[in-house]
């Protein structure tokens, strides 16, 4: 049912030299479903070594030969879907449907930066003198160190291996301990298309002693994550003191602001999707929800009719809509952020508690009239709760909407061009999206500004990220 995992390094896949593992739990039925090997600092400095070899047999190979083995790894990653998006449902509990689409949009994602690769161009500057020739090179930054959450046990993963793999970079890859299956089973395809051993790893242990380790290490070249504010904090300030290039794929808490222009039955529809997807646990859910008063009432009372309508339950029923919450953790913090805003005065216009005691299931939760002091409006809530609150102007929504220090995604709802351009200009965030849903796709930026990060995941920005340049000038001799 559920595949052993393993540590990927140099070129095997075993256990850790101590023996020392980990549970998996399926979130479904709170049960264990394998064990996981638990790395060490021995496992950590062979995988170093590995990296070290593996970027120098890796940058030596052609782009164009790099770009056709990734394709091959994006065509094995869609001919073997079925299989990997069980594993994803079994570990980490979204709908099937899901993990379909995640395994074919990584695939995609793969496909992107292979192509994309291609055209890490230089450039040739004039020079001042006859005889000189001044260019500029991209090379690749060197062994790369990245750690990616449980949320996307691919597509967070996919993104930060496919721009190292292309740019000519080794990576060690600290995935999602809690959904090692099908992150394993991605960087299996690589290897089948013909990646060598060296140059990709993949170790799993405790987070903070292997970022401990890798992060300040002399191999390393670049670091890359994705998950909380805070830990990326003490993770960024680990690379400045160690002048390592940084990527910060971070928390948001994004705004979805609903005009009185908006077409409020679209609007309900596409943030519902996009609230519950995953169970909320996604970086660009919408979170807060900001709607004029004179649609306020009829916003809320569709939203929560759709949001009464999801059949929570094991991902691998077609009939769910909504799977359980990832993991334990999500449960307690979830429960947290519901009584707080109650005691803080919030209207619970339907959910707000677990459901049953097996697995970790939450209903999907909708609150209403939420105080700005409460925990929710502002902390990530990362699970399956939205908050809606009126505003009466349009000044009023814009001003709430950059209240917090996060700037990752954004929502706005109107069917005026100038109101669109408005918040379009003046949300500050990394991702603003009107009207539509319209994130995420390997060819566009993806990142966030202020205390959701820096750096891009997305379109060839995501590339320069794994890139130095480095400047030569030749005179005649
Ligand atoms: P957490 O902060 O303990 O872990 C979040 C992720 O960071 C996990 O993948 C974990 O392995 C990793 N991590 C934690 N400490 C680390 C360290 N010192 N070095 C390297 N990696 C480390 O919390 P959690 O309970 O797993 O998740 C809760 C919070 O994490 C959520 O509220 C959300 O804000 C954030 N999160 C964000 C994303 C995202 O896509 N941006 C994904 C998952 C979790």
């Amino acid at each position: 049912m559920y595949p052993e995992t393993r540590l990927h390094i140099a070129g095997e896949w075993r256990g850790a030299r101590s023996g020392e593992t980990l549970p998996i739990m399926n979130p479904a039925t709170g049960e264990e479903i394998g064990r996981l090997p638990k790395a060490g600092i021995a496992d950590l400095d062979e995988a170093l070594a590995a990296a070290e070899r593996g970027f120098k047999i890796w940058k030596a190979v052609s782009a164009f030969e790099r770009s056709k083995i990734l394709r091959k790894a994006a065509d094995l990653l869609r001919a073997r879907v079925d299989e990997i998006a069980r594993t994803m449902t079994i570990e980490q509990g979204k709908p099937l449907a899901e993990s379909k689409g995640e395994t074919l949009a990584a695939a995609d994602t793969i496909d992107w930066f292979a192509e994309e690769a291609r055209r890490a161009y230089g450039r040739v500057i004039p020079a001042r003198a006859d005889g000189v020739l001044q260019i500029v090179v991209r090379e690749p930054v060197g062994p790369v160190a990245a750690f990616t959450p449980w949320n996307f046990p691919i597509n967070q993963a996919v993104r930060k291996v496919s721009a190292s793999l292309a740019t000519g970079c080794s990576v060690i890859l600290k995935g999602p301990e809690e959904t090692p299956g099908s992150c394993a089973a991605l960087i299996q395809t690589y290897l089948d298309a013909g990646v060598p051993g060296d140059v990709l790893s993949l170790v799993f242990g405790v987070p903070a002693e292997i970022s401990g380790y890798l992060i300040p290490h002399p191999v390393i070249r670049k670091v890359t994550f994705t998950g909380s504010t805070p830990v990326g904090k003490q993770l960024a300030s680990l690379a400045g003191l160690h002048m390592k290039r940084v990527t910060m794929e971070l928390g948001g808490h994004a705004p979805a602001i609903v005009f009185r222009d908006a077409d409020v039955d679209k609007a309900v529809s596409v943030l519902v999707a996009n609230k519950f997807r995953n169970a909320g646990q996604v970086c660009v859910s919408p979170t807060r929800f900001l709607v004029h008063d004179s649609i306020l009432e009829d916003f809320t009372e569709k939203f929560t009719a759709a949001a009464k309508k999801l059949k929570v339950g094991d991902g691998l029923d077609p009939a769910t809509r909504m799977g359980p919450l990832a993991h334990d953790r999500r449960i307690g913090a979830i429960e947290g952020f519901v009584q707080d805003a109650k005691q803080a005065g919030a209207e619970i216009r339907t959910g707000g508690s677990r459901i049953g005691n097996q697995g970790y299931f939450f209903e999907p939760t909708v609150l209403s009239n939420v105080p700005l002091s409460a925990r929710i409006m502002n902390e990530e809530p990362f699970g399956p709760v939205a908050a809606i609150n009126g505003f009466s102007d349009d000044d009023e929504a814009l001003t709430e909407a950059n209240r917090l220090p996060y700037g990752l995604a954004a929502y706005a709802y109107t069917r005026s061009t100038e109101t669109a351009e408005r918040a379009a200009s003046q949300i500050e965030s990394g991702m603003v999206s009107i009207n539509h849903h319209g994130l995420a796709l390997p060819e566009v930026p993806f990142g966030g500004i202020k205390d959701s990060g820096y750096g891009s995941e997305g379109g060839s920005e995501a590339i320069e990220a794994y890139l130095n340049s480095k400047f030569v000038s030749q005179a005649r001799a």
